[in-house]
């Protein structure tokens, strides 16, 4: 086989009729002189030559462009992932601004329960095969949902997650069971035990019915032998729960969860009538 030598290539010339170019020397007030190659087709100009620098540069700022267009697209579609994933994890209002950068951590205990709560996102992998889950107790507004919302935050959209309170829960399970639904209260329980990290919120507010007491006992004690890490927040100390679920969950619950407790006062503000109605007229 013989190589094509360039004189057996067919002219561009014949390839689109009527094409035809010159070039002549002009001079960029940016980058000086250069070779500009004026073309023409079927005798109308359809290239003036241009600045090859110049044309680079404009080739650059259009690359930057479209790079920049795509990431505030892509930004734009994170934000909307993780907007639909907070919605998900049933985030209440109020914190789906809150995250560990918000919170004060002014006492050497808030220092330790952030840092504990950092140390669990870090920990993922371990907390998830073991079952590990955290226990925060303490008086309201203390930050222990604070640091639950902002853990679940730092692991959304990667796991299935869900902020509920204990009544909401009993609540939503109740109604499948007494609805005419194709949900079972088992399927119902089984939605909040399949969950990659749960978080069961005023846990011990309220002792309710003994069936209350009992399906609150089924989603801890199946979400505990699952291996199903879960962060439970209440206002008791362990010990003070075996009233409500009994020793043996109590115990079971201590051996799974690292305790930590938010002993301070309220960091909430007390609502005042401008906050509500705006300054008085
Ligand atoms: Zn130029």
């Amino acid at each position: 086989m013989t190589m094509k030598r360039n004189s057996d290539l067919q002219p561009i010339g014949s390839v689109i009729a009527g094409l035809k170019w010159h070039d002549e020397d002009r001079f960029c007030q940016l980058h000086g002189s250069y070779r500009a190659r004026i073309v023409y087709v079927a005798g109308k100009k359809v290239s003036d030559g241009f600045c090859p620098k110049c044309y680079q540069l404009q080739q650059e700022a259009l690359a930057a462009e479209q790079a920049a267009a795509k990431a505030r697209l892509d930004a734009e579609k994170e934000r909307k992932r993780m907007e639909e994933a907070l919605g998900r994890a049933c985030i209440p209002a109020d914190f789906r601004g809150k995250s560990f950068d918000s919170f004060i951590a002014d006492t050497p205990e808030l220092e330790q329960a952030l840092s504990l709560a950092k140390r669990f996102v870090s920990g993922w992998d371990k907390a998830r095969e073991g079952g590990y889950g955290l226990y925060f107790y303490g008086n309201p507004g203390t930050g222990k949902s604070h640091l639950a919302v902002s853990i679940i935050k730092a692991l959304l959209p990667g796991v299935s997650a869900l902020y509920t309170r204990v009544p909401d829960m009993i609540g939503y399970i109740r109604a499948m069971w007494h609805h005419d639904s194709q949900m079972s209260s088992y399927d119902a329980v089984r939605r909040y035990v399949e969950l990659d990290l749960l978080v069961l919120d005023e846990l011990g507010v309220q002792a309710g019915s003994a069936n209350e007491q009992t399906l609150l006992f089924e989603v801890i004690d199946a979400r505990l032998s699952e291996n199903r890490p879960t962060i439970f927040l209440s206002n008791l100390k362990p010990t003070d729960l075996v009233p409500v679920i009994g020793d043996r969950l109590v115990d079971r619950i201590k051996g799974k969860c690292v305790a930590q407790p938010f002993t301070g006062v309220s960091h909430r503000k007390p609502l005042t009538a401008e906050d509500v109605f705006g300054e008085a007229a």
